[in-house]
């Protein structure tokens, strides 16, 4: 759509004149429920007038669907569209599976609006390979077979991706949200610090998984699971919208601590993440013995990491960005 910049035709004022983007506001009411929808209306520089722009019609119709839905808590088209991609189901078959009539989905892809309790049924779907399963079993003989063992495998892999603990999930969820950008490896060393840093402000371990002393550094072995395929690349996949979800999970004290390590140890790349625990104690002891290109798989005591980052946070302090970064420049500095 034109820009605002470049005049359009008015109807008033019988010419082409240069117009402002402006939001405005309809009422409305749906269902017998008033609802007030902002819009983007096309102003008239010169006589103040609405001006019908191409394209206008279109976006005014993709706002009012978004802010209907996002008032009514109904399911977006782009979680629809992920229920196709991590199930690996078409949309026939999905609607089978979901207990709709065939074509509902295309419909709903179209742009038709699902009724609240469709929506609820797609959403919990979205949320829970476990649901998921279930409604596939239970409506089996509808859906052709090849689609309906498709669907459970990939299921059943979702399942297998999310055998980590609801802490650590809601963690890694949060985290996402707060970082652009993350690789797998960085997620590693993010989560060590993570870790460490609640166990010397709270005495207590933020999720229950160990951390194994591998070479590149700590490790949760079920987290590098889950995401092993992105490599060496930020990490980016529609299955993790699963882990959105959780992010409401995480304490008021837990926020702090992610917070804390992304605006600090988030500013570095994974390597230079790997180069800080090379050069610390937990890791060091529990890698005694192994030469440097040995792998190893052994746990890393919590109680080592407890200690290691209550004797940090005597020494340079850990409850602020500031302390934190200086405790960064110096392990960096003597590497
Ligand atoms: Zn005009």
């Amino acid at each position: 759509m034109a820009n605002g910049k470049k005049p359009d035709f008015c109807t008033e004022c019988r010419r082409r004149t240069e117009y402002e983007l402006m939001k405005a506001v309809s009422k409305e009411t749906i269902r017998e429920k008033e609802y007030k929808f902002v819009y983007t209306t096309a102003i008239c520089k010169e006589c103040g007038q609405e001006m019908d722009i191409p394209g206008l019609l279109d976006i005014n119709m993709k706002e009012r669907d978004e802010q209907y839905r996002a008032l009514e808590g109904i399911i977006s088209m782009e979680d629809i569209k992920r229920l196709l991609d991590i199930y690996h189901i078409g949309k026939a078959p999905l609607s089978l599976a979901l207990g709709f009539g065939e074509v509902t989905v295309a419909r709903y892809l179209d742009g038709q609006m699902p009724s609240k309790d469709y929506s609820d049924i797609m959403k919990r779907a979205l949320c829970s390979p476990e649901y998921m399963k279930g409604l596939l079993n239970k409506n089996k003989c509808k859906m052709g077979e090849t689609a309906y063992k498709k669907a459970v495998k990939a299921a059943d892999e979702l399942e297998d991706l999310f055998r980590i603990s609801d802490k650590m999930r809601a963690v890694i969820a949060y985290l996402f949200e707060q970082m652009q950008e993350v690789t797998p490896l960085a997620l590693q060393k993010l989560l060590y610090f993570i870790q460490g840093i609640h166990m010397a402000l709270f005495d207590a371990a933020f999720f229950p998984e160990d951390c194994y002393a591998w070479q590149h550094g700590p490790v949760y072995e079920k987290v590098y699971a889950l995401f092993r395929d992105f490599k060496y690349n930020p990490i980016d996949d529609d299955r993790f919208v699963l882990f959105t979800r959780k992010k409401q999970e995480l304490p008021n004290d837990g926020k702090k601590v992610v917070d804390l390590v992304v605006k600090s140890f988030g500013g570095y790349s994974g390597k230079a993440l790997e180069i800080i625990t090379h050069s610390e104690k937990p890791w060091l002891d529990a890698r005694r013995g192994c030469g440097d290109k040995e792998p190893s798989h052994v746990v890393i005591p919590k109680e080592d990491i407890k200690e290691y980052f209550k004797e940090v946070a005597g020494k340079y302090g850990i409850d602020s960005e500031e302390h934190l970064n200086r405790y960064i420049d110096e392990k960096l500095r003597r590497a």
